[in-house]
């Protein structure tokens, strides 16, 4: 097989929409994609200031580089969570992919700001629901602080399609209303987006490796085999013999989310008293479960 485009050397064959691709051909589709994302969603405007919650895996890097190279207001945040040598070579990780990239990156290393990194936690809940809530709350206080209007993530399709599954499994149609390539601003909250919305995990990874992009792929040693991973599987499976499943699925699931929509509950959002994020209670979880006394202040000096 030869390219499609050039007759040259092929460097991957895309599954859907089936074509072989050098590399050359290959960047240049992957970076396509990922502006009409950005387009088809109205993710971000040329004059936004961009906030990056970044790990060292390929997902955030990958989403960073083709930013920056679009040309657009990026800057990167990574949380050092504390977790003994995987945050060590998490860290070393994004500062060689920052550097790579040219992009500024800050770095919040939440043991030193709050006296308690991720093991040190008490609470009855699980380790990675702990996590997602303090990665959550530290990358929106920390936009907040510095004016950052729109948060990227690099969720990809196969995470949409697991995570669409695994709800439609459970029905937990809440959470079926309210998925997908944007979440709006909401008070304080600034707008999310995810660029790499219709990309697969294998396409991300081969566009990492073309741009010469190190990457993070260890797992975090809190992290229990999820089913999302084991969906993820049944769906590359499926996809094995029917190209196109994946894309249809996540795709068909945007075309019929209005079906959910009742299933919104529209609790009204009140002020933590501690810090003054937004929160369901009179103290928002990440305060609550960190136990503090006063608001952890973000705000980049100079
Ligand atoms: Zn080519
Ligand atoms: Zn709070």
């Amino acid at each position: 097989m030869k390219c499609k485009i050039c007759k040259g050397e092929v460097y991957i064959t895309i599954k859907y929409p089936k074509m072989a691709l050098c590399k050359e051909h290959f960047i240049e589709y992957f970076e396509k994609r990922v502006k009409k994302t950005i387009k088809k969603y109205e993710m971000i405007k040329p004059e936004d200031k961009v906030l990056i919650a970044i790990s060292g895996g390929k997902d955030g890097a990958v989403v960073t580089y083709v930013l920056k190279k679009l040309g657009y207001n990026v800057e990167c945040l990574h949380i050092n969570l504390g977790i003994g040598e995987f945050s060590k070579k998490s860290l070393e990780c994004v500062k060689k992919q920052t550097s790579y990239i040219g992009v500024r990156c800050h770095i919040v290393d939440l043991k030193e700001l709050t006296g308690k990194g991720i093991p040190e936690v008490k609470s009855r809940k699980p380790k990675c629901s702990i996590c997602g809530t303090a990665k959550r709350y530290i990358v929106s206080k920390f936009a907040c602080d510095n004016g950052f209007n729109v948060i990227v993530t690099g969720h990809n399709l196969d995470d949409e399609a697991s995570f669409i599954l695994n709800n439609v499994m459970n029905w937990s149609t809440g959470y079926l209303a309210r998925q997908g390539p944007i979440l709006p601003q909401k008070g304080k909250l600034p707008k999310k987006v995810k660029p790499l919305y219709e990309l697969t995990e294998e396409e991300i990874s081969s566009y990492a490796e073309v741009v010469g992009l190190e990457v993070f792929s260890e797992k975090c040693p809190f992290a229990k085999k999820a089913i999302t991973l084991e969906y993820k599987e049944m769906l590359n499976k499926i996809e094995e013999t029917r190209p196109g499943t994946k894309y249809r699925f996540v795709i068909g699931y945007l075309k019929n989310r209005h079906l959910f929509e009742k299933e919104i509950e529209d609790i009204p959002l009140m002020e933590c008293k501690i810090c003054g994020m937004p929160s369901s209670g009179e103290v928002c979880s990440f305060c609550r479960t960190w136990e503090l006394k006063e608001e952890i202040d973000l705000k980049v000096k100079g």
